[in-house]
């Protein structure tokens, strides 16, 4: 009898692919569900990059090995993303590394650096990856909370020195998924001087770092002087350039931390497919109009969606980055009711906010990543909902 291991058996099961199995089963009775619970961009690759890939993957010399550590053409690219947007000079070689999507290169380096029983300060609520892959690398998740009245924003000195000591590394998400939250360089500042005083490695996912509206820019943590002693960030090219199935991603700043990381993936894979890799360097050495133009539309969804909850009375506030709408439950709801009463009565697919943590109880995420018209039927199915009790 073959059997799992009991980290694996042990594994909390992975949220979305539950709501996956609901939606087939729904979609065959003939009810036409609209998937509101979706991670990852609907908009397509912009063309210029799928040129790129194109013209590559003619090339014989493209089809072998990528070199470990990613291709230099792509960690310069990085370098030189982050010297324009952000100041920061990096070095290509040694604090630039390839990843096959960030959720990889997160999940390896939490196993590449925790042993057994080592704590890891994880925001609650968060994205369910970080519980998992600590789970898998025999670390323990000490959840410390983001709440609304702080704006999702970590409150450092409420964090107890028990679990400060019990901890490795501090985890955080800006903007944020699933609530939305942004914050200003001050919060990286404190979060650089935390880490620094407590001897923690500091791990920012960036995920959404160019998803942003109106004038708000993303910081990166990495504009904090002296943060690369003790952190690294997280890049993507899934959700900025709608790449999310190509699966490239990279992790840039503290050197000790990418040698570790490097080596553990040396001996998992060999990095990204090379004319991947080479369309992620057009992709971020372009002007970024398709980032701009990919934002307007969110935004322009966000407002309709903004406007519908107003006349629902749901609360919510307005984010300044990430697709996603970060919402309260109607009074008399629990999380878990709300999304099974929309399910069931209006065909929506909602995340429960519990789905990221106990921290979500009382709230709901909302995709933006369908269609303008789709949100639209979406809201008239949830007033409808709501008006029937
Ligand atoms: C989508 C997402 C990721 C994963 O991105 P990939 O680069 O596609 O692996 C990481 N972190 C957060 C918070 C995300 O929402």
């Amino acid at each position: 009898m073959i059997q799992s291991s009991k980290q694996v058996r042990s594994l909390p099961p992975y949220l979305f692919s539950i709501f996956h199995k609901k939606k087939v089963a729904l979609t065959a009775q003939g009810v036409d569900v609209i998937d509101l619970g979706i991670g990852a961009p609907d908009l397509p690759t912009p063309p210029f990059i799928i040129d790129r890939l194109a013209e590559e993957i003619r090339k014989p010399k493209n089809h072998k090995y990528s070199p470990y550590g990613g291709c230099r053409e792509f960690r310069e690219a990085v370098a030189d993303f982050y010297r324009s947007h952000y100041d920061v000079e990096l070095d290509p070689e040694t604090e630039v590394l390839t990843l096959i999507g960030s959720k990889e290169g997160i999940a390896h380096l939490i196993s590449a650096v925790l042993d057994p029983g080592d704590g890891v300060l994880a925001p609650d609520p968060g994205y369910p990856v970080y519980q998992s892959a600590i789970h898998l690398a025999h670390g323990s998740t000490i959840r410390f909370p983001l709440d609304e009245e702080n704006s999702y924003a970590p409150l450092f000195n409420q964090i107890s020195p028990r679990d400060i000591s019990r901890s490795k590394m501090m985890l955080l998400n800006y903007p944020n998924n699933p609530t939305g939250g942004t914050v200003e360089l001050d919060t990286f500042e404190e979060a650089v001087r935390f880490a620094k005083e407590h001897k923690l490695s500091l791990i920012h996912d960036a995920a959404y770092d160019l998803v942003t509206f109106g004038d708000y820019k993303a910081p990166s943590l990495l504009q904090v002087p002296g943060a690369k002693e003790a952190a690294v960030e997280f890049g993507s090219l899934s959700k900025t350039f709608n790449m999310s199935g190509w699966r490239l991603g990279y992790v840039v700043g503290n050197k000790e931390l990418i040698r570790s990381l490097s080596v553990y993936k040396s001996n998992m894979d060999t990095s990204q497919f090379l004319p991947i890799q080479l369309a992620g360097v057009t992709a971020l050495r372009s002007d970024f109009s398709s980032v701009r133009a990919n934002n307007r539309t969110y935004e322009q969804r966000l407002d309709l969606m903004m406007n519908a909850f107003s006349g629902m009375n749901i609360q919510a506030e307005k984010p300044k980055g990430t697709f996603f709408l970060w919402a309260r439950v109607p009074d008399g709801y629990t999380s878990q009711g709300f999304s099974e009463k929309m399910l069931d009565e209006a065909g929506i697919i909602l995340t429960p906010g519990t789905a990221f943590g106990q921290k979500g109880e009382g709230y709901f995420r909302m995709s933006l990543s369908v269609p303008i018209e789709r949100l639209h039927e979406a809201s008239i199915r949830m007033k409808k909902a709501m008006k029937g009790g």
